[in-house]
């Protein structure tokens, strides 16, 4: 992991458990630059802490095995599947968007440590209808195109090429979804084949959070590196620092 380089002393959340948190490499990105002096932040960030589950979010991008395997031995960590969740708390941040990509509350990348098997099978199911539909179109397209089977086609029926075309284009899309569908199932009994299914993901729904995006399927994005910035991405040690003490009537002090 990169080392961060803080170089902003004059920060009155220098040295603080708010800037392990916020995990920024350089104060120059740290989205609260300039903003630092609203004691509030410090609150907004210890919530974020205590809408953590036991073990918290860094468990899943610092385990060495994969966090998707169910059958044992897990396989080794060799890329992270990042799940986004958020959270309607703290209502503060509606005015403080630069914590946040939704409107309110905060935003967490849930990212799971996984094994090459594991990411294997999500690809493989996720892009299924598309080769399926690719490779029947491909096959079926030139023969309905081909000079001689145009015309008997047409012979039968003017619009028969361009029916067997879309058929095509159809049967492959709809094949397709079966055998993701049957792979998928094959792989239930191996890995979490849904994140959404995931314990730790049901613990965060337990504590309020919810899928960012609210789809038919989970959205999951493959990085190489877990991602080293932002709230959420801090190592787990972080979470137990003290909380910061802030002064009861901030207006008033000096
Ligand atoms: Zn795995």
């Amino acid at each position: 992991m990169e080392a961060r380089n803080l170089t902003d002393t004059e920060c009155t959340l220098y040295g603080t458990k708010s800037c392990a948190l916020l995990n920024m490499r350089t104060c120059d990105e740290c989205p609260l630059k300039g903003r630092e002096a609203d004691p509030k932040i410090h609150l907004d960030l210890q919530k974020f802490c205590d809408l953590q589950p036991e073990g918290t979010v860094a468990q899943l991008f610092e385990s060495k095995t994969c966090t998707l395997c169910k059958d044992e031995p897990k396989g080794a960590t060799s890329c992270y599947a990042v799940f986004d969740m958020a959270h309607e708390e703290p209502k503060t941040l509606a005015k403080r968007r630069f914590l946040s990509r939704k409107a309110t509350g905060f935003m967490v990348p849930l990212q799971f440590a996984c094994c090459a098997k594991c990411r294997r099978r999500i690809l493989i199911e996720a892009y299924m209808p598309l080769v399926t539909t690719l490779v029947l179109t491909c096959v079926v397209l030139p023969l309905v195109m081909s000079e001689k089977l145009a015309q008997a086609l047409r012979a039968t029926a003017a619009w028969l090429p361009i029916a067997l075309a879309i058929g095509a284009m159809l049967g492959g899309y709809l094949i397709g979804k079966l055998l993701s569908w049957l792979y998928r199932r094959r792989n239930d009994a191996l890995m979490y084949t849904d994140v959404r299914e995931h314990p730790f993901v049901l613990r965060m729904e337990e504590k309020g959070w919810r899928p960012l995006f609210n789809d038919r399927k989970a959205h999951i994005a493959f990085t190489r590196k877990p991602i080293a910035r932002g709230l959420g991405t801090a190592p787990s040690g972080v979470y137990s620092l003290p909380a910061v003490e802030i002064e009861e009537n901030p207006e008033n002090s000096d």
